[in-house]
């Protein structure tokens, strides 16, 4: 089993748009990873990415989000052709797990129609509800009839072997989850999605501005800080520009 992890483009923003008490001047592009992690039981996807129609026009797609976060990137940057670049596709896919639904996680749903996208029941909640609407989600990119949902509810253990294993770590959506991975050589790895973007979210405890709830978000870091020691893990924070430079990157592979 190998995991590939790629990054489909990169968001110029505010580092304080993930870590409030950053200096406000520090302009981060920051990865949007998505990752392929080849399991005997078939091949999975953990997010997919913005829409890549957003590297041509990121306002007329993502609206007002655009002001604040300015995607980076080409036609080559979306996932489909990320995972043509290691030699899959998208047809290969057997499942999708979503962190969560935003925009910048699920722009990419719409090449899978072929897989089974796993999300927690609460993020389609959300996801659906008019209250959360201009706020990270874009609908056209994952409410298609085409795409066939599986809502979960709490942890599952993917194929039923310990080796991936979805846990919930809601607070900065509701339905957010992330994917712990146990590789043979290297150990755990915690994908983390938005739960904790940064290094100093975690490190420090600091929640994002942009949760839903911010108390739940603090107990989820206090959750992601407890599985890293328990799992002996390596965690890959959502959208750090320095650590993702540290990382390796597709076609490399953890294994
Ligand atoms: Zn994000």
């Amino acid at each position: 089993m190998k995991l590939y992890a790629m990054s489909c483009g990169y968001l110029r923003c505010r580092k304080v748009a993930f870590v409030p008490t950053a200096d406000k001047s520090i302009v981060m592009d920051s990865p949007m990873p998505v990752y392929l992690i080849t399991h005997p039981g078939g091949n999975v996807l953990f997010d997919t990415g913005p829409n890549p129609v957003v590297f041509d026009d990121a306002a007329k797609h993502w609206g007002g989000l655009a002001k604040a976060f300015q995607p980076l990137g080409d036609k080559e940057s979306g996932v489909a052709a990320q995972l043509e670049k290691i030699g899959v596709e998208t047809g290969d896919i057997k499942y999708v797990v979503n962190s969560h639904l935003h925009f910048d996680h699920a722009g990419g749903n719409r090449f899978f129609p072929g897989a089974t996208f796993i999300v927690q029941k609460e993020e389609l909640v959300c996801a659906r509800d008019p209250e959360y609407a201009e706020r990270g989600y874009i609908q056209a990119d994952w409410d298609d009839p085409a795409l066939h949902y599986e809502a979960i509810e709490g942890e599952r253990d993917l194929f039923g072997d310990g080796l991936l294993r979805i846990i919930p770590v809601v607070g900065h959506t509701l339905g957010h989850q992330v994917l712990v991975v146990r590789l043979p050589h290297q150990g755990a790895m915690i994908l983390s999605g938005d739960g904790v973007p940064c290094e100093e979210n975690l490190l420090q405890a600091i929640v994002t501005r942009t949760n839903m709830d911010n108390d739940l978000a603090l107990r989820s870091i206090e959750k992601l800080r407890r599985l890293v020691v328990q799992e002996d893990a390596l965690l890959i924070h959502g959208h750090d520009a320095t650590q993702w430079g540290k990382i390796r990157h597709a076609p490399a592979y953890y294994d």
